[in-house]
């Protein structure tokens, strides 16, 4: 009997501290969502920027092209370096 009282006791306190941890894991997301949101860009404080692959200047994301992991400044460089976009 005392065993199994042991084991019960155990399962709650495994219980207890999944839900802790749960609640404080679910607490700490909604501020690291919106860093990472699409209508997080426009505060223009931390975009990335990338060379572009044909010319070499530097550009924020959002005013160049991204195809497949390579960076171009602009559509027409896109196509310049080979690249199928519309
Ligand atoms: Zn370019």
């Amino acid at each position: 009997m005392g065993r199994v009282l042991f084991f019960l006791v155990l399962a709650a306190v495994v219980w207890i501290a999944y839900k802790s941890w749960a609640r404080k894991r679910d607490g700490d997301q909604p501020p690291r969502v919106p860093k990472g949101a699409p209508g997080n860009l426009n505060t223009n404080e931390k975009e990335a920027i990338y060379p572009c692959k044909h010319c070499g200047a530097y550009s924020p994301l959002s005013s160049g092209v991204m195809v497949e992991g390579r960076f171009y400044c602009g559509l027409a460089h896109a196509k310049a370096e080979g690249e199928k976009v519309q």
